[in-house]
């Protein structure tokens, strides 16, 4: 298995917590300040996030990546989710999809 570096996405690659919650200067806790991140490959984009690592609307990091702001796709060969099509969120309430586990791809 490949592990890829990828820009840190909670941060932008800057390693600094970028709602500055306990100080303008305090490090992103996904990264710990090393502004990048590793994951296994294939990587690819979180939908949930769009890949800013932030949970929607909430100064949180995004619960699908991590805040890593890309996630390992379960299999090279995955097809759109069903119930969020794709999205990774479930319409309703907004919350990750349950089926998809907020990534918008299943495993065929
Ligand atoms: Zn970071
Ligand atoms: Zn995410
Ligand atoms: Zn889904």
């Amino acid at each position: 298995m490949n592990i890829k570096t990828i820009t840190c996405g909670f941060c932008d690659g800057t390693g600094k917590d970028p709602f500055g919650l306990l100080s303008a200067a305090s490090a992103c806790q996904v990264c710990i300040g090393r502004r990048a991140v590793m994951l296994a490959e294939p990587v690819i984009t979180c939908v949930f996030c769009q890949g800013s690592g932030v949970y929607p609307c909430q100064r949180l990091t995004c619960t699908v990546c991590g805040g890593k702001g890309s996630v390992t796709a379960l299999s090279a060969r995955a097809a759109k989710c069903p119930d969020c099509r794709g999205t990774g969120a479930t319409p309703d309430s907004g919350l990750p999809c349950l089926t998809c586990k907020g990534r918008g791809l299943v495993a065929t």
